[in-house]
């Protein structure tokens, strides 16, 4: 077990084919049927060399007492523990990090994620693909809303990040060694791992699969956290809102030019003004015209910045 410290490195031969990486918080009463469900999977499908990582990101509950409990019935179950609750995505990561297997399989702790998918995905990951990415089918028993704001997610990010991703992409999926060595670059603060898998490259295929239902307890996921989540991958994946600054500002400047015409034509065709009217609203739009067109130029520069780091 290794306890939030950085792996120490271990021979080559020790290495396991499959790392099971499984975020979990406050998932004690869930984790002991979800190991066995899986721990049966894997054995009967002949897949002898795998470990799992539980990474238990910050829970308030016995969740770490429990993890210590399976390492106890079975070495393969290892944990890592996260210093407070750092958000699925990181503690994701983290489990990467430390996953020593030839290939990463992530997946949910409540059985969302139905493991039965897991001797299809190494079989594919076997004939070359890097990537095997789940995609989760709409759950007619999910509230209406979760459905719609979901789908309504991905067309949004696909139109602003210019990337196609697939509505229902779960963070239910295969990645080679490979491209966990290139995720383990980014380091940076709203990490969306959908996003990035797909847009490091690499041979990927698609599994489709209708998910099971929560074994214990609700879904960790506030509406805030979808929100908070949803933006992440906007924002690190797009520049689009930076954007809107320019165009707000050529908007604006149009229509103080348009204004200032009128106003002309107004005064010298046929002499109408009100006191001091033209002039005010004329210096008023030009004013905030040059004003949206500077914020856009300096999100320009911020866009580039982004996309650089
Ligand atoms: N999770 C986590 N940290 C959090 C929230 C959730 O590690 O802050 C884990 C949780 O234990 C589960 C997975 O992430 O294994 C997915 O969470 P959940 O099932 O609540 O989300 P949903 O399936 O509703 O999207
Ligand atoms: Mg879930």
């Amino acid at each position: 077990m290794t306890g939030g410290s950085l792996p120490t490195p271990r021979v080559e031969s020790n290495r396991p084919a499959i790392s099971i990486v499984v975020p979990a918080y406050n998932e004690s009463a869930g984790l002991p049927p979800f190991v066995s469900v899986l721990s049966r999977t894997l054995d009967g499908a002949g897949l002898i060399s795998w470990e799992l990582l539980l990474v238990d990101d910050g829970s308030t509950d016995p969740t770490w007492a429990q993890i210590g409990a399976l390492n106890a019935a079975d070495p393969r179950v290892e944990g890592i523990r996260l210093s407070r609750n750092f958000g699925h995505q990181r503690a994701q990561w983290a489990g990467l990090a430390h996953a020593r297997g030839r290939a990463v399989i992530t997946m949910d702790a409540d059985l969302e994620h139905p493991p039965a998918l897991i001797p299809e995905m190494v079989r594919r990951w076997r004939e070359g693909d890097a990537v095997v990415q789940g995609i989760r089918a709409d759950d007619p028993d999910l509230p209406w809303h979760k459905r719609i704001t979901s789908r309504l997610f991905y067309r949004i990010y696909s139109l602003l990040s210019g990337q196609a991703l697939p509505p229902g992409s779960a963070d239910y999926r295969l990645i080679d060694r490979a491209v966990v060595q290139e995720l383990l670059q980014f380091r940076e603060e709203g990490l969306f791992l959908r996003g990035l898998v797909r847009w490091v490259g690499f041979r990927q295929s698609e599994i489709d699969f209708v998910p099971g239902h929560r074994t214990q307890g609700a879904s960790r996921f506030t509406t805030m956290r979808m929100l908070r989540l949803a933006w992440s991958g906007v924002s690190s994946f797009s520049v689009v809102p930076l954007r809107l600054a320019i165009f707000l500002g050529f908007a604006t400047a149009g229509a103080a030019f348009l204004e200032l015409v009128y106003a002309l034509v107004m005064r010298l065709g046929f002499h109408r003004t009100e006191a001091g009217w033209a002039s005010l609203i004329a210096v008023i739009s030009f004013l905030f015209g040059m004003l949206f067109i500077l914020l856009g130029i300096i999100g320009e520069y911020l866009g580039r910045v982004l996309s650089e780091v």
